[in-house]
């Protein structure tokens, strides 16, 4: 099927709950509210200037040219005092605006870095604390340009928009009371033609917009077309359908043409309009205004009529850029609604709420676990689990692929709440335990190894932060990785990831079980740990893990015949109901599933 290419436009919707989201920024500018407020005085004091300035260099120019009739009588009527005068004040407000906009912007960047350092914080917090369901709802991308995107948004809008907006606003507004002051006559002739067509334009202006919006739209079909004509080029040729698709692409670059026309002349009209109306009001302005100065008893001095002029333009400009800087604020608002979205989130410790802290000593017990995803509610993925694991036993979970073994697993880490029944730690239900004091026990050692930025003796580190350089290296020694870690030049400095040097499957499992060794854990789970190496590094491998399941309560997924073939239970799960459970020799006897698989692989997943 063919479809347009278009970028996903985000709409921004905001509702009355999102301008009451959006002020919670305001907490996280209240505890720089002084510097802030020193922030807005300079604001405030550089804007004025900004007024100031087209009202005095329209009386400078006034001096200038003066009210006489010839040339020369007027060079003759410049008083020369009154111009240095005139100007040395516009030097001094000059020199004093710099000042203003450099503590405005010093301050400014200060309370806007401050407060969005605290902000990326806590939403980093809130969802590093967020159940695992939210992470199934939301993407990585999502969660990230909130971080990114959403936060440089409200950064702009701080640091400059704000005060641009505000310089906008008092633009207009002390330049109406001005101009009515000096004429409000000419005023009224302004106000009658200026904003008009101001707001003429902005409409105009978004029109156009659309207009270009469909022809860009249309140039994205037609480029689809194109690239999946070319994708499929062979498809095209076996049915000679060449004339078809050129047919096809003809239409749609025919209506790019049209549409792109029918702008282009609207965009004509828009331009004539403008530049027409523009050049109109100001000539009619000064015919007016020039009107008025004259006659013996002037209504308007000169220099009130150039300072009138020149606040005109600027107020022009002013009122133009108002649209721009209202839409950069819904943005804002809309970005700040996100993030206060994610910081209102329940977090794991809302969800479950268990504060005990009873002694994990490795035995669990699973009692007619039903369970579906929280997102998939109506799935159920788990129909009624029930098995005891005593102390230090070893329990295997085989099956086919989505019988549910990985979804065990979760559930012992109480990723999720279980729909009905209960876990039992010892004799403890899950739901009543500390869910961060229980994982301090359980260590696992998945398929994918999450390596971090950073060097290897960090990345072992992570399994215990606090242990000790020492320990890092004696848990190395345990899980067999050693020795290929000595044979980099940096040793356990190495560092991993983007930059770093590319680490084997097989490398990257024994540092998930150093990571473990370290850890300690009562409960170690192993899902799927050596599936992807191949036989060298599997035996390796293969041997770390034994050593690191002595003497603790394992969990151990789709593994190697061997390591099943000892496990004390071993449950065979399909479509989320156990189907056979014993050990080894006794699932052999019965012949069922489990030995049918074990006679079709040794992986058992
Ligand atoms: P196994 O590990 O045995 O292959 P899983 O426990 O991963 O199976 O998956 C069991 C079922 O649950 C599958 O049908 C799978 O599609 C579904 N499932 C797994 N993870 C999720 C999830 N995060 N959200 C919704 N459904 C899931
Ligand atoms: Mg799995």
């Amino acid at each position: 099927m063919l479809r347009p290419k278009q970028a996903k436009k985000e709409k921004i919707h905001l509702t009355k709950d999102s301008y009451k989201k959006a002020r919670k920024l305001f907490h996280y500018l209240k505890p720089y509210r002084f510097e802030y407020g020193i922030g807005w005085i300079f604001l405030v004091l550089s804007t004025s200037v900004g007024l100031i300035f087209p009202i005095l260099l329209g009386q400078l120019l006034g001096l200038s040219s003066g009210s006489q009739t010839s040339m020369a009588e007027a060079v003759k009527a410049i008083d020369l005092s009154n111009i240095t005068t005139v100007a040395v004040a516009l030097f001094v407000l000059f020199g004093g605006q710099a000042i203003f906009s450099y503590f405005r912007v010093v301050l400014f960047t200060n309370v806007t870095e401050k407060a969005l350092r605290d902000l990326r914080y806590d939403v980093f917090q809130k969802m590093l604390h967020l159940p695992m369901d939210f992470f199934n709802k939301n993407t990585v991308g999502e969660l990230t340009s909130r971080l990114s995107a959403d936060i440089t948004q409200i950064q702009e809008t701080l640091r400059t928009t704000v005060a641009e907006f505000f310089r906008q606003i008092v633009m207009v507004v002390g330049g109406i009371a001005y101009l009515t002051f000096v004429s409000w006559k000419l005023s009224l002739i302004m106000l009658a033609t200026v904003p008009v067509i101001m707001i003429v334009a902005v409409f105009f202006g978004r029109f156009i917009k659309r207009l270009s919006k469909e022809a860009q739209d249309q140039t994205a079909t037609s480029n689809a077309i194109a690239e999946e004509s070319l994708t499929g080029i062979g498809n095209i040729k076996a049915f000679t359908n060449e004339n078809y698709l050129l047919k096809k692409f003809k239409s749609s670059i025919e209506k790019i043409r049209r549409l792109n026309i029918k702008s282009g002349l609207w965009r004509g009209l828009f331009i004539s309009f403008m530049v027409f109306c523009m050049f109109g009001s100001i000539v009619f302005i000064v015919w007016q205004g020039l009107l008025m100065t004259q006659g013996p008893n002037p209504e308007l001095s000169d220099g009130d009529l150039f300072s009138f002029l020149m606040v005109t333009l600027l107020m022009a400009a002013s009122i133009g850029s108002l649209p721009d800087f209202y839409s950069g604020i819904q943005k804002t608002i809309g970005g700040t609604e996100k993030l206060m979205d994610i910081i209102n989130e329940t977090s794991e410790s809302d969800l479950f709420k268990g504060t005990n802290t009873p002694e994990i000593d490795g035995s669990i017990r699973f009692e007619h676990v039903r369970f579906a995803y929280p997102q998939r509610a109506e799935v159920e993925v788990l129909k009624g689990i029930s098995f005891t694991l005593n102390r230090n036993e070893t329990l295997a979970l085989v099956g086919t692929s989505g019988g549910g073994k990985t979804t065990i697993s979760s559930l012992v880490l109480n990723y999720y709440k279980v729909n009905q029944g209960a876990i039992y730690f010892g004799d403890a239900n899950a739901d009543s335990i500390d869910i961060k004091y229980l994982r301090k026990h359980i260590a696992i050692v998945p398929q994918d190894v999450l390596l971090f930025a950073g060097n290897i003796l960090e990345n072992i580190a992570f399994g215990n932060p606090e242990a000790s350089e020492d320990e890092v290296i004696n848990a190395a020694k345990q899980a067999n990785a050693f020795e290929f870690i000595m044979s980099f030049p940096d040793g356990f400095k190495t560092q991993v990831g983007d930059r770093g040097i590319q680490l084997s499957g097989g490398q990257k499992q024994r540092i998930a079980i150093a990571r473990a060794i370290l850890k300690n854990p009562t409960i170690l789970i192993l899902d799927e740990a050596t599936s992807a190496l191949d036989a060298e590094s599997e035996r390796v491998v293969q041997d770390a893990l034994e050593k690191l399941m002595h003497g603790r309560t394992c969990i151990v997924i789709a593994h190697r015949l061997s390591t099943i073939r000892n496990a004390d239970k071993i449950l065979v799960l399909q479509h989320g109901q156990i189907v056979e459970s014993g050990n080894h020799a006794d699932l052999m006897a019965t012949s069922g599933a489990y030995s049918d698989l074990v006679k079709i692989q040794v992986n058992l997943g």
